[in-house]
């Protein structure tokens, strides 16, 4: 059956059920090499760089494997506009053009109007501007997109809705159906492209994976024009969590980025600082689309001292040549831009 799946052109969900299972492990190999092949074929020897932008870390969420859980004791910081204007210009003298907005849950530290103002403020230095923050409704995506944000990341965490009841104790991100059409909501008001995930070692990885894949499946039907992308974020310690192990290793996450890739070959995938230098690297030409470089967890940090905890302890600490020098050495050319705002 594997082998069948791997001779396909075009994969569908049951293939992707297929190539996640134990029996495909043995298939690697195999796999890699088609991957190299089809992500040659759509995206070329090019690996996307970003960084993302912690501008608030206050959060009304009880999410047990985060940080920023809001019954975590950790420092709390939200940066003001000035920081914001000092932090973009510290990232955007690294060369780097595409960046990703963060914030925790909270309307009432970092309401809408103030991811706009700070969505304002990036998009005059960047030619990107990503978001990964709460769910939003349709006429707020609409209004952060007007300000100049493009792209939406927002990661289901489990598919598994009695899990994922349990691991979210308080908050409105209890709510899985209102986080699950997020994706849905911001293409609707005219987002370039969402992304997709679940945060792998939370619950059983092959069925959060197939149901990923067939989230982000489903709605390139619906959006035929719309990027999309995958991440696959593992669990990692973080402040007050310093315990936390992932049971996810990396031979199986290297599976899971080969299943989805060979599943949606022409959907980008993004390969976070969760994960070590080492396998970063070795992932280049792997089905891995965007790498993040120069990161900061933290609350701001990039132009002066930071402002509030991290949200999780990074794996890889590189500067953005290091990660540059590490793509061109396995014979890719690192991206700073690939899109245009007209
Ligand atoms: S995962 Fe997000 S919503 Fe949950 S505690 Fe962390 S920042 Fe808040």
């Amino acid at each position: 059956m594997v082998e069948a799946a791997l001779k396909k052109n075009r994969r569908d969900l049951h293939d992707l059920g297929i190539l996640l299972s134990p029996a495909a492990a043995a298939y690697l190999e195999d796999m890699a090499s088609e991957v190299r092949r089809e992500t040659l074929r759509f995206f070329g020897r090019n690996i996307g760089l970003y960084t993302p932008l912690y501008v608030a870390n206050y959060c009304v969420n009880e999410c047990v494997y985060c940080g920023y859980n809001r019954s975590n004791q950790i420092r709390r910081g939200r940066l003001t506009e000035g920081e914001i204007e000092d932090e973009a210009r510290a990232i955007a003298a690294t060369g780097l053009t595409d960046i990703l907005l963060l914030t925790g849950e909270s309307r009432a530290q970092s309401g809408v109007k103030y991811i706009g103002r700070a969505t304002e403020i990036l998009a005059r230095h960047f030619k990107s501007v990503g978001l990964e923050v709460y769910p939003l409704k349709t006429e707020e995506y609409q209004y952060l997109q007007n300000l100049g944000a493009d792209f939406v990341s927002v990661y289901q965490e489990t598919y598994d809705p009695l899990l994922y009841n349990k691991v979210h104790l308080s908050g409105p991100k209890k709510n899985y159906a209102w986080r699950f059409n997020a994706q849905e909501r911001a293409l609707e008001a005219g987002f370039r492209g969402v992304a997709f995930g679940a945060l792998l070692g939370l619950g059983d990885l092959r069925r959060d994976t197939l149901a990923s894949g067939a989230h982000a499946w489903l709605i390139s039907k619906k959006f035929p024009l719309a990027e999309i992308a995958f991440s696959t974020p593992r669990l990692r310690p973080c402040p007050n969590k310093e315990k936390t192990s992932c049971q996810v290793g990396e031979t199986e996450l290297t599976q899971i980025i080969l299943a989805l890739k060979l599943f949606m070959p022409w959907a980008g995938l993004s390969l976070s600082t969760r994960e070590r230098a080492w396998y970063r690297d070795n992932m280049i030409g792997l089905g891995v689309t965007r790498l993040s470089a120069g990161v900061k967890t933290a609350v701001g940090g990039h132009s002066g001292d930071d402002k509030g905890d991290e949200q999780f302890h990074k794996s890889d600490s590189r500067d953005v040549q290091e990660v540059c020098r590490a793509i061109i050495e396995r014979g890719f050319q690192p991206v700073f831009n690939d899109y245009v705002r007209l």
